[in-house]
């Protein structure tokens, strides 16, 4: 079974919490805090794998999660790092967020990409401990780590798209010009996977070929076999159109070509205007009495394609035609790449009284289910988020909730791993 499209949830680790904790040691009367730091949690990262060619085994595994981050203890020890869980993806799955159907990523090449980010750790109550504060019996809990429902699709990266009606003899082009061993049978739909094959045509010249299963009549509503695999020639720089002109199944090479013209521009009209050449197949078989080879040809010119004879089974002109498709190739702009269109929506605050208010001389601890979500949304190294932080926080009403309890200027905010002294 060949699965090319998956929806799976993933979830990145949360961050440890802090630790409460005091330095013990003999003869030391009172020894300071020494609780350490939270661990980090695990990031989910997805990474090509060249040995994979389906999304098969998403079909049984449906969720993953990277481990959290371990909670700080005593003895100033930071609590482990969760370990990034590495999701390996067959070269060209496109990854989508599965409500907008938005491109998230496209592992078209090498190189990991973090899908969703781990909690940051909570601090220690080490941190917390200042000449006048020596006793901080608190810490911070960690941040929850993100996650997310996606789609994996895959399509494949080729070059060259053979796309006719099932039993044209596609599969046996690709096994006659490239190192692929389609399986070439002859009745309708043998080929239940793509196949993927390069063609070597000279020194530094080559391509890949991609074989795909049958079109057939109202394939692009859905019906049948065909649908699903248009997607892999999404990607292809140049399709070949292959027309049994033989005539060998009883049905006319011009209606063919028609009906999977038809069948392309339905699944997309981007499709259908891509660049393609028409290859008239089974030449050895075609009756001397025929006209099915000019009325093919005719028809095909009219429509401005270029028009070639072959036959697969005996190799006859399938080496001219792939050196003209190299040709051809060269001119033409590379494998199409999808770009990433997803923005991840910031969260925002809610109300200031959902929130727990901790103070602890001149210091205020804030917590909160809201302000977890959005400070594992902001980034405190950038100021434009800085910003959007700081009139999150207004909206919500904390600033007036600090000041009737009585906060005083100069007095110290402290949300989880972000502090800053308090000014009306
Ligand atoms: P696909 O469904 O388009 O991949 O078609 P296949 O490559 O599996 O071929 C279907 C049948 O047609 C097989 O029995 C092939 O041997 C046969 N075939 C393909 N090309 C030719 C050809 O040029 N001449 C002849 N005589 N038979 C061919
Ligand atoms: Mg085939």
């Amino acid at each position: 079974m060949f699965v090319d499209k998956v929806r799976i949830f993933v979830q990145a680790g949360n961050g440890g919490n802090g630790a409460v904790a005091f330095h013990r040691e003999k003869f030391v009367a009172a020894g300071g805090p020494d609780g350490g730091d939270g661990g980090h949690g695990g990031n989910i990262v997805l990474r090509v794998n060249d040995n994979m060619s389906t999304l098969m085994d998403f079909r049984y595994k449906r969720k993953y999660s990277a481990p959290n981050g371990e909670d700080g203890r005593g003895g100033r020890c930071h609590g482990k790092n969760g370990e990034n869980l590495v999701i390996s993806v067959p070269r060209g799955t496109v990854v989508r967020d599965a409500e907008t159907g938005d491109v998230i990523c496209d592992m078209h090449a090498e190189g990991d990409f973090i899908l969703c980010k781990g909690g940051r750790g909570g601090w220690g109550n080490k941190h917390f401990a200042t000449p006048t504060r020596q006793v901080p019996r608190f810490a911070k809990g960690g941040l929850p780590g993100e996650s997310h429902d996606v789609v994996l699709e895959l399509k494949l990266l080729a070059d060259v798209g053979l796309v006719g009606f099932p039993n044209v003899g596609k599969s046996t082009l690709l096994s006659v010009t490239s190192n692929a061993h389609p399986k070439i049978a002859n009745y309708h739909f043998t080929t239940l996977y793509p196949n993927l094959g390069v063609i070597y045509v000279d020194e530094g010249v080559s391509f890949v070929m991609a074989d795909i299963p049958g079109i057939i009549e109202g394939a692009a509503e859905g019906a049948g076999l065909g649908h699903d695999f248009l997607r892999h020639i999404d990607r292809c720089r140049l399709l070949i159109h292959i027309v049994d002109v033989s005539g060998s199944e009883g049905r006319d090479p011009v209606e063919d070509f028609q009906k999977i013209c038809e069948e392309l521009a339905s699944y997309s009209p981007e499709l259908a205007s891509r660049p393609m050449l028409v290859a008239a197949n089974k030449l050895d078989l075609l009756p001397p009495d025929s006209d099915n080879l000019e009325r093919l040809r005719a028809y095909v010119e009219e429509r401005g394609y270029e028009f070639y004879e072959i036959s697969a089974a005996t190799t006859q002109g399938t080496r001219e035609l792939m050196k003209t498709v190299a040709g051809k190739l060269s001119h033409l702009p590379p494998v199409r790449v999808f770009e990433p269109e997803y923005v991840k929506p910031l969260a925002e605050a809610g109300d200031s009284q959902e929130l727990t208010i901790q103070q602890e001389d001149d210091l205020w601890l804030i917590s909160g289910k809201w302000l977890e979500r959005l400070m594992g949304d902001i980034n405190f190294a950038d100021y434009e988020s800085r910003m959007y932080f700081d009139r999150q926080l207004r909206k919500s009403g904390l600033f007036e909730r600090l000041e009737e309890m009585g906060i005083e200027d100069g007095d110290i905010v402290s949300i989880y791993d972000w502090e800053f002294e308090y000014e009306r």
